[in-house]
């Protein structure tokens, strides 16, 4: 993304203000860093990346860049080990989140007329009130539910006639089904689903919108950048519009940390332009997805990013490419007779990278040989290197209660 003449001034503005705060998070993070000589993209784009790992070193309230007597509420990002990471918000920081979050449900064609029943969950994390405070300044109706209580939440979706479901992926799947378990789809006035930005495949995307009988929206977010808001996709469906007056984003090659070009894959890193309670420059998300180049069909001037395609952690490199799960599914989608488990190995021998996809299917064996021809040939065209397939009999493969591991890399 090309960097306006103004961003690339309220960065150097930030990091000089940012050098001069008191406590050591921002001073010793740019204390090698002379603002004056940040004049173009590429000085910017040479500014040292911010991780998780450095805000957690900063726990507990070491991130707040203003006195903390200005700062009037935490959140904390749920972190899967050790220190929590704490983001403090200053009144400002909170007023803006609920404008980028009230101009998501606008791009989702969500007015004052709605009802917006809002199942994620309230507290240190982001995600309930968010939903809540950008309802609120829409003047919508807010229910405030939470998570959990199927039997409550469905009442409330007939009894307050709920109009509008924000939910991640798998409450959504789970209040579908049950939904579609009681026959009671008539009785709700659902109209349109915000749905929180994981990966999430088609095949559940489409279960959703048809059991639920909604339009389905990808809120993308995280705590660390003010939380769920920052972006959505719009009724085009073609991808998340991102709030470039409040953050500039670049898509980054993981492994080498160089930009890649519009359409390629690669890390989002954000860069707050407005925040004051914790301002990020080049913070890794380590979320997959890619710039999407012009302007949408919808009118929405705001630029945009694919949804999240996965993480980085899950990505490999094999023969100079990068592969992650997300990729292998939507190859795998494309082909008839393909169910969507499958597991890829990826091997050393004979100083060379081989790539080995088992993937189920239903076919009777003696057409699995084509099928998997048509596998490789397809994921030669996609990504450009030659694998092994080996089509199996369904359950063949080992299932997984938690999220499964796909990619096996046994090189090293
Ligand atoms: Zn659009």
């Amino acid at each position: 993304m090309i960097m306006k003449t103004e961003v690339l001034e309220n960065i150097r503005g930030q990091i000089a203000k940012l050098k001069n705060v008191e406590n050591g998070f921002y001073a010793s993070r740019f204390r090698d860093v002379n603002p004056e000589d940040i004049r173009t993209q590429a000085d910017f784009e040479n500014l040292p990346f911010t991780d998780k790992d450095n805000l957690r070193d900063a726990y507990p309230l070491g991130l707040a860049a203003v006195s903390t007597d200005e700062i009037v509420r935490i959140h904390s990002s749920s972190g899967t080990t050790g220190t929590p990471v704490i983001i403090p918000y200053t009144r400002g920081d909170v007023e803006d989140w609920a404008v980028m979050f009230k101009r998501c449900y606008e791009i989702a064609g969500i007015t004052k007329k709605d009802r917006i029943h809002i199942t994620p969950g309230y507290g240190l994390w982001t995600a309930g009130i968010g939903f809540q405070a950008g309802a609120e300044l829409l003047g919508a109706m807010a229910v405030p539910m939470g998570p959990g209580n199927t039997e409550k939440q469905i009442r409330f979706m007939q009894d307050i006639g709920s109009t509008v479901l924000c939910a991640t992926s798998s409450y959504a799947l789970l209040l579908a089904e049950e939904i579609a378990r009681r026959g009671v789809r008539n009785s709700l006035k659902l109209k349109k689903g915000v749905i929180g930005s994981e990966r999430w495949g088609e095949k559940m995307r489409r279960r959703i919108a048809s059991e639920l009988g909604v339009t389905l929206y990808d809120i993308y977010g995280l705590t660390e950048i003010y939380g769920p808001g920052i972006g959505i996709s719009c009724d085009e469906d073609a991808g998340m519009h991102m709030f470039d007056d409040y953050l500039f984003y670049e898509i980054i090659d993981p492994k080498t940390g160089k930009t890649v070009p519009d359409g390629t894959i690669g890390e989002l890193v954000i860069t707050t332009l407005r925040k004051q309670g914790a301002p990020l420059i080049r913070y890794r998300t380590h979320d997959l997805t890619r710039a999407i180049p012009g302007e949408c069909a919808c009118g929405c001037k705001f630029p945009r990013i694919d949804s999240i395609l996965g993480r980085t952690d899950d990505m490999v490199k094999v023969k100079g490419v990068n592969i992650f799960p997300g990729q292998i599914d939507e190859i795998l989608r494309e082909i008839d007779g393909v169910s969507s488990e499958y597991q890829v190995m990826i091997d050393h021998l004979e100083g060379k990278d081989w790539i080995t996809l088992f993937f189920e299917t239903d076919l009777p064996s003696d057409e699995r040989k084509a099928l998997g021809v048509a596998v490789q040939s397809h994921f030669k065209a996609r990504i450009g290197v030659t694998i092994l397939t080996k089509p199996v009999s369904i359950g063949e493969l080992p299932r997984s209660e938690k999220k499964a591991t796909r990619i096996f890399d046994n090189r090293y």
